[in-house]
This record gives C-alpha cells, structure tokens and sequence, in this order.
C-alpha cells in the first residue's frame, strides 16, 4: 500500500502519485501564501526601539554598537544555501533563506525532469535533467509561481513528502514572524469521520479540515454532507431549546 509522502494517509490502489489530493492541495495554497508575507517581512528588517535597546534598566555601555538590522529576518530574506550547514559547534542560525530554499527546490526537480530529443537519425533519446527558470524572474514569487506549475510531477516523486515538509516549516517560521495567519472560518456540520464540531474553512486552501481529527473534505463533500446531516441537528436543537424554555416556564 502506498501512502502519501507527507500526511501518511493511504493512497487509492494503483496510483502513481507520493502525495493525496489534499497535501496537494495545501501545498498550493502554501506556494501562493509565501510572497504574500515577503513585503512585510522586509518593513520588519529594520529592529523597533525596543528590540534595539532590551531592557530599559539594562547598564549602559556595549562593546559595539547595536546592528541596524534584525538579523533573523535578514537570515529570511537574504542569500543563502539551499540546505542547512553542518553546525558542529551548536553556535550558527541555520535558517535557510526563502529564496534560496525555493530556488533550490525549482533547481532539484528540473534535475529529475526527464528531457526528450531526437539525433540526426530519429532515435529518441531521454535523459533527465534541465535547468529551472522562470519567466517571472529569480525572486522568491518567480519560483513559487515555477513550483506550482510543476507540482503535478513532483507528485509522481516520493521526494514531494520533503518538499511538502520544507515548504510547511518555511511557511511557519513566516507567519511566525509577521503575524499573518490565514483567515480560518469554522463550518456549521460536525466532521462525518469523527463527530466533533472541529471543521474549518482556511484561507488559500480549497479543503474544509476537521482540527481534532485531520479529515479533510472537499467542498463538494461538506456540500453533501452538510445537507445530509444538518436539517436533523436543526431539529434537535429546536426541540432541546423548546424543551429547555417549557421547563424553565414550569420552573
Ligand atoms: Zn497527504
Ligand atoms: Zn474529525
């Protein structure tokens, strides 16, 4: 049995894809999040007076004068290798930059990318490998634009579970730092896989979730699911509000 390389669900027998519809899924809306955070993770470069001075009380005095940057955020935004460094001593930010981390990532499946060309005499010769670009450019938006486009052949790769689990991490640390959190809207029916009123509609993502179990439905599938069930806890509620008003009144 084949399972998804980055939630572990079970994949329809006979698929060729590593990855579920719904990680898919997730993963598109983390690509098209990600340049969205860009502009103002860059008004955070510069550190406020309070990051510039921790501690009003603290003594006076330094052996250097404060940076003029926030070197967390400038480990985001500036250059960078693709994968983390070995840190033997414990003492380095190991933080890969956005862009380098995409870019990386567009550069590593333009390598598995198989390319087809005919020789003089008509024999088809496939080898794999091609060099990623973009026509939006170089920047971080560029190739999460080139990422997105080639995320169908990712899926056909086991190496997608990394790239979903690399994309995810980046997308945390993002929000982290500038405060944007998806907009999440909680839906109306319990979740059909364990009963609890845990699903959510998230911004950027096509999928209605359960927060305490993980299913994931599409919108059709609450669509269906909502009029299955909703008209009879419409019911039980009126009945228990009435019940509730009668034994108040009696009372
Ligand atoms: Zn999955
Ligand atoms: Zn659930």
């Amino acid at each position: 049995m084949t399972r998804c390389a980055a939630c572990h669900i079970p994949l329809p027998a006979g698929t060729d894809l590593h990855a579920c519809a719904p990680c898919l899924d997730r993963l598109r809306g983390m690509l098209a999040e990600i340049p969205q955070h860009l502009p103002l993770l860059a008004l955070l470069l510069a550190p406020t007076a309070a990051q510039r001075t921790p501690g009003a009380s603290a003594p006076t005095g330094r052996a250097h004068s404060p940076l003029p940057l926030r070197l967390d955020v400038v480990n985001l935004l500036g250059p960078g290798h693709a994968v983390q460094l070995p840190d033997p001593h414990g003492d380095q930010d190991t933080t890969v930059p956005i862009r380098s981390l995409l870019h990386g990532w567009a550069a590593y499946v333009a390598s598995q990318y198989p390319t087809i060309h005919y020789d003089a005499h008509g024999t088809v010769h496939i080898t794999l490998g091609t060099t990623a670009r973009s026509r939006f450019g170089t920047g971080p938006a560029a190739w999460c634009h080139w990422l997105t486009a080639y995320l169908p052949f990712a899926a056909g790769h086991d190496w997608i579970g990394d790239l979903y689990q690399q994309i995810d991490h980046a997308v945390r640390l993002l929000r982290s730092k500038t405060d944007r959190q998806p907009r999440r809207v909680p839906r109306s029916a319990p979740c059909p896989a364990c009963d609890v009123f845990g699903l959510v509609s998230t911004e950027g993502e096509q999928l209605i979730a359960c927060e305490a179990c993980g299913h994931r439905l599409t919108a059709d599938q609450y669509r269906a699911h909502s009029a299955a069930v909703l008209p009879a806890l419409t019911r039980l509620a009126v009945l228990l509000r009435d019940d509730r008003d009668t034994t108040r009144k009696a009372s």
